[in-house]
């Protein structure tokens, strides 16, 4: 397996999500800043063609996204429904479990997209697994109670004040 070094302790290697992932070198602490998200904003109008672009992007606020650079780690970190780790303010990347050397560093998708028309199918074959990935009004309650403690606040606000949360995805996806 071919490895490559993204800081002194992150690298890209293969993972059982996706081709690649991010991991750590290192132990991780729960809530140890893991590394910063660096990028280029982008504003865009939420629509349907519009969510099918840029995958590594994460949700800033209402219509803008930070598109990472091509070194940043968050370009290589997958989605899974049972995540080690969240975008929080800073942007940057923080452990919400103790990681261990060599595991995947994960998040979940969700806790940085509020645009009704993103989604995403998964596969990440965690019991928990939500097979299709929506934006964050349409996490469970309960999830949303324990992500948003640790999310971005400009994303948060503009969940409420869009009232994203009368969008019915059904109509969309059956
Ligand atoms: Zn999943």
């Amino acid at each position: 397996m071919s490895i490559k070094w993204l800081t002194d302790t992150i690298y890209v290697g293969t993972s059982t999500i996706d081709k690649v992932g991010i991991f750590s070198s290192l132990p991780i602490l729960t809530g140890e800043t893991i590394y910063h998200v660096i990028g280029q904003l982008v504003t865009a109008e939420f629509s349907e063609q519009f969510a099918k672009m840029g995958p590594n992007w994460i949700g800033m606020s209402k219509e803008v996204w930070l598109d990472p650079d091509p070194t940043n780690p968050m370009t290589f970190m997958n989605h899974s429904c049972e995540p080690n780790a969240i975008v929080t303010s800073g942007p940057q990347v923080m452990a919400l479990k103790p990681i261990c050397p060599h595991e995947e560093i994960v998040m979940d998708y969700s806790t940085t997209e509020i645009d009704p028309y993103w989604s995403m199918p998964c596969n990440c074959n965690n019991h928990s697994c939500r097979q299709l990935i929506l934006p964050y009004q349409f996490l469970p309650v309960e999830l949303r109670r324990l992500c948003r403690v640790y999310m971005l606040e400009t994303l948060l606000a503009d969940v409420i004040s869009e009232n994203a949360l009368t969008f019915n995805p059904a109509v969309r996806y059956e």
